[in-house]
């Protein structure tokens, strides 16, 4: 791991989609990947990062991950403060980690997106394939422009992969774009299977941005390939990519994702700005001299 971003000289990574929730949720989102539900597409999905948390996160220290994310949602309402109560307590315990937040169309979501960016949340995720919401729901059209005016990012799953939600798509998406244009969403799997319509809004709103989560690597590409000819919109885009994972709950090691991104052949350049530079600028991380890398 360290090899791969030591090559490219970068002071490590930074990865927008990992996944940190209170144990007895994640442990239930474990028991859902290991019963192949229709979430998951019924695909047999084995958890390669199965571990305690402080193993976890020591793991992502040792791939050399500078700054990482805490991505918990709610599949019901009544649940996102909670959840949100939960993060920032992670956040302060982790200091590389994002301090994240979610939220749920619910009467209170502007209060309590208001109170976590107050807190200091600096990302915030939304599910729409599990809380089978509509994201262009009026309940959320506040808390859209809160995130909107404070350029905090959402990074958001509403493509339809691996499996269709109710709401998933780019067109509810496009509805909450046209009413708040400005919006920091970052797509996450590139919108997977749907990723040439996500790329065509990243084109046409220049505050939307996309998480390489999963994609690309070759167990998504049995089931949701990504089309070759879409390969040149990456590039003009790549300014805009950012580094996903889903640690911990892949069915492969982690680097496997970073080959996956090195062989669609877009230079080192591209890979720079993917796995490091866009997501430090998009959170305002330090820059850091890259560690020099002897025996290589
Ligand atoms: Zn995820």
């Amino acid at each position: 791991m360290r090899r791969f971003w030591g090559r490219l000289g970068l002071p490590g990574l930074v990865d927008v989609h990992t996944h940190f929730m209170p144990e007895r949720v994640l442990h239930k989102v474990w028991n859902y990947f290991d019963t192949h539900g229709p979430l998951i597409g019924g695909l047999e999905w084995p958890i390669t990062y199965r571990k305690e948390e402080a193993e976890r996160t020591a793991l992502l220290r040792e791939f050399g991950v500078r700054a990482f994310t805490a991505m918990l949602y709610p599949h019901k309402p009544g649940m996102a403060r909670w959840l949100n109560g939960w993060a920032a307590d992670f956040a302060r315990r982790t200091p590389d980690c994002l301090h994240t937040a979610t939220l749920y169309p619910e009467p209170d979501v502007e209060t309590y997106v208001r109170e976590a960016i107050e807190a200091g949340a600096r990302v915030f995720k939304s599910h729409v394939q599990v809380g089978a919401y509509d994201p262009a729901d009026e309940l959320l059209h506040r808390a859209w422009g809160v995130f909107a005016e404070a350029g905090i990012p959402v990074v958001i799953h509403c493509g339809s992969g691996p499996a269709p939600g109710k709401h998933t798509g780019p067109e509810p998406i496009a509805r909450v774009l046209a009413r708040h244009p400005r919006l920091r969403l970052v797509i996450a799997h590139m919108g997977m299977p749907e990723y040439e319509e996500f790329l065509g809004l990243a084109e046409r709103y220049e505050q939307v941005r996309l998480d390489t989560t999963m994609t690309f690597t070759d167990f998504t590409e049995e089931f949701m390939p990504f089309p070759r000819r879409a390969l040149p919109r990456l590039a003009g885009l790549g300014d805009r990519i950012l580094l996903g994972s889903d640690f911990p709950n892949i069915p492969y090691p982690y680097v496997h994702q970073l080959h996956a991104l090195e062989t669609l052949g877009l230079g080192q350049e591209w890979l720079r700005a993917v796995c490091h530079d866009n997501a430090a600028r998009l959170f305002g991380l330090a820059s850091e001299e890259p560690q020099t890398d002897s025996g290589r």
